[in-house]
């Protein structure tokens, strides 16, 4: 008589087509099966004799399921042991072979396709990319089963090795946090969840490691389920696919209600909010910077202890057009609170839930542009942008957010107010100005009346953009200039005029302004004379003004320059001609 045996066997990740002919055969040839009922597909027990006997291993404890199993060995049964996948992940067969082998009972085992690889198949792609990754870490995050010291997924990530997570979809929020956090994986990294590889109901997630738990939870996964991370994945034509409809990417978003220009700080104060930091600054795509009360390690985290947090906020608020608080609103709110002075001046503040679930715009939802960031930064988290200021609530095209959308400049800020309390009572409000911005702005309400001039107001508000003349005594009215902008120029002598012309017109349009934005052209007065300057200010119609090197070279710049000041007289032409034109000649620039 053969020695009494089980064969353990791969069943495959599912479908019914995927076991190997020879675990096939043996479950042909079956006479007991113990199989992982939860798991197996049991449209495999189709293929057994009318009378093998097939026990689910889900109702039997490890005791139980050995001795049926030996029972029908001994008695010169053939015996299978159908696993999920491949047995050799996470198939707890050693406890098996070992208490079947104490009763005499030799063991074999039947590779299957493991559900790694059906996975795999379904994302359509090679786990090893020449370039990218040419390992592949098949883990899990602890559960019942702790994980052996060292073995963190942290650590793997570091690697750069492609990474499957078996049995942790449960987990997914922690195990990504850990990942950008102590694992240093960019929040862009790719990452996909397959849900029940090859089976009919199979589904697939992709995303990246900062939003793939978020579409995990609102999809509600069950268990069985594979967590891929990793370059790799997106490294076979599949790129495009980051940019697919459901993936929010800051730099693409071109929307007028989302546009901010500027510099952001951040601020977080535990982990999780470092992680929902780096997720924002990532998908805002502009400069940040982030701080965080906790050490995190991370070179591009700026570590900023809690008893110093109030004089780095201080130093950072007017260095930053935008200050993020990754907290609850009363932190940020209190934080700020002495630092707040003018609703024209201050910078945007925002407050972003750890979560990423609300973005509450705080101060600035107008000029400062907080409005425009929140709903971008809510676009980037998934969450919702959460806008209190009243003319947005009502859905009224607010006078300021006009001006700031435009790049304008309020020139009698005082009015503001009453302007925009004005459109809030319904009251009539005429527009002397640019037909294009009346129709980008206040075409859409009725209120808001198009004004040929603006003694011709009879309204008893108005707003005047760009508009020549003035409007009657009675009438309260808001000044707006598009022109807001100062060019300072610096050139070598003898410049083409054209030449010149075309830079100074690429740049503006580089900053998504138009000749029509400046106010003034500002140079040095060696180059009073420079014909290709005073033809530009001809061109555009705009007035040029001259300074003393003297006077320039007093005017802190960003970037000074030893070899002009020693050509000229001062360290910066352009820049400090700029400043000083725009009236910040003796404001510290940002360093
Ligand atoms: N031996 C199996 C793994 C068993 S552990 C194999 O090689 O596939 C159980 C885990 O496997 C589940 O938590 C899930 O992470 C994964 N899994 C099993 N079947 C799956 C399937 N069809 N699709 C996705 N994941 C699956």
């Amino acid at each position: 008589m053969n020695t009494p045996l089980v064969e353990f066997v791969g069943a495959g990740p599912g479908a019914e087509d995927l076991i190997t002919l020879r675990g096939l055969r043996a479950l042909e040839q079956a006479d007991l099966v113990v199989y992982a009922g939860s798991l197996v597909n049991p449209g495999h027990l189709k293929r057994c004799k009318p009378d093998c006997e097939c026990r689910d291993s889900a109702a039997m404890n490890l005791g139980e399921q050995v001795t049926a199993m030996s029972e029908a060995a001994l008695a010169g049964k053939r015996v299978v042991r159908l696993h999920t996948g491949d047995p050799a992940m996470y198939g707890a067969i050693n406890e098996q072979i070992r208490a079947l082998a104490e009763k005499g009972i030799a063991s074999r085992i039947v590779p299957g396709v493991s559900s790694v690889f059906g996975a795999a198949a379904a994302l359509g792609c090679e786990l090893t990319c020449p370039d990218v990754s040419q390992s592949v870490v098949l883990t899990r995050t602890p559960g019942r089963t702790p994980m052996p010291k060292g073995e963190n997924a942290a650590a793997f990530a570091r690697t750069g090795a492609t990474l499957v997570f078996f049995l942790s979809t449960g987990k997914i929020d922690d195990l990504m946090t850990a990942l950008m956090g102590e694992g240093g994986l960019s929040p862009d990294t790719p990452a996909a969840v397959v849900y029940r590889a090859t089976w009919p109901d199979e589904r697939i997630l992709r995303g990246t490691v900062s939003d793939i738990a978020r579409k995990v939870e609102e999809a509600g996964f069950g268990r069985q389920a594979l967590i891929f991370v990793g370059r790799a994945l997106d490294a076979q034509g599949g790129a495009s696919r980051l940019y697919g409809a459901d993936f929010s990417h800051g730099y693409r978003n071109h929307l007028a209600n989302e546009a901010f220009d500027g510099r952001c700080a951040l601020y977080a104060f535990t982990d999780k909010g470092v992680v929902r930091a780096k997720e924002i600054a990532a998908g805002l795509g502009l400069p940040a910077v982030i701080h965080s009360t906790r050490p995190t390690g991370a070179p591009d985290v700026v570590h900023t202890p809690g008893e110093t947090f109030d004089a780095t906020l201080s130093a950072n608020w007017r260095q930053f057009d935008a200050h993020i608080f990754i907290s609850a609103t009363g932190i940020a709110v209190r934080k700020i609170a002495p630092l707040l002075r003018d609703k024209t001046s201050d910078p945007a503040v925002l407050s972003c839930s750890e979560s990423g679930s609300h973005v509450v715009g705080l101060t600035s939802g107008h000029l400062g542009g907080a409005n425009r960031l929140a709903r971008r930064v809510a676009r980037v988290t998934g969450g919702q942008a959460v806008i209190s200021t009243a003319t947005d609530v009502n859905g009224l095209p607010a006078f300021d957010e006009a001006a700031a959308q435009e790049h304008a400049r309020i020139l009698n800020t005082d009015a503001i107010r009453s302007l925009n309390a004005a459109l809030l009572s319904g009251e009539p409000i005429a527009f002397c100005g640019p037909r294009t911005v009346f129709d980008r702005h206040f075409a859409g309400t009725d209120q808001v009346i198009y004004t040929d001039s603006p003694e011709a107001v009879t309204a008893r508000h108005a707003v005047l953009w760009d508009a020549e003349g003035t409007v009657p005594e009675e009438v309260q009215h808001l000044e707006i200039t598009g022109k807001s902008f100062v060019l300072g120029v610096g050139c070598r002598r003898g410049v083409e005029p054209l030449e010149l012309r075309l830079i100074a017109e690429g740049h503006l349009s580089d900053l998504g302004l138009r000749p029509e934005h400046i106010a003034a052209i500002a140079s040095c007065d060696v180059k009073a004379d420079e014909p290709a300057i005073l033809e530009l200010g001809e061109k555009w119609q705009v007035p040029v003004e001259f300074h003393a090197a003297a006077r320039l070279d007093a005017v802190p710049v960003p970037t000074p320059s030893a070899k002009v000041r020693e050509k000229v007289g001062t360290a910066s032409v352009s820049e400090a001609a700029c400043l000083l034109s725009a009236g910040y000649g003796s404001i510290p620039q940002p360093t």
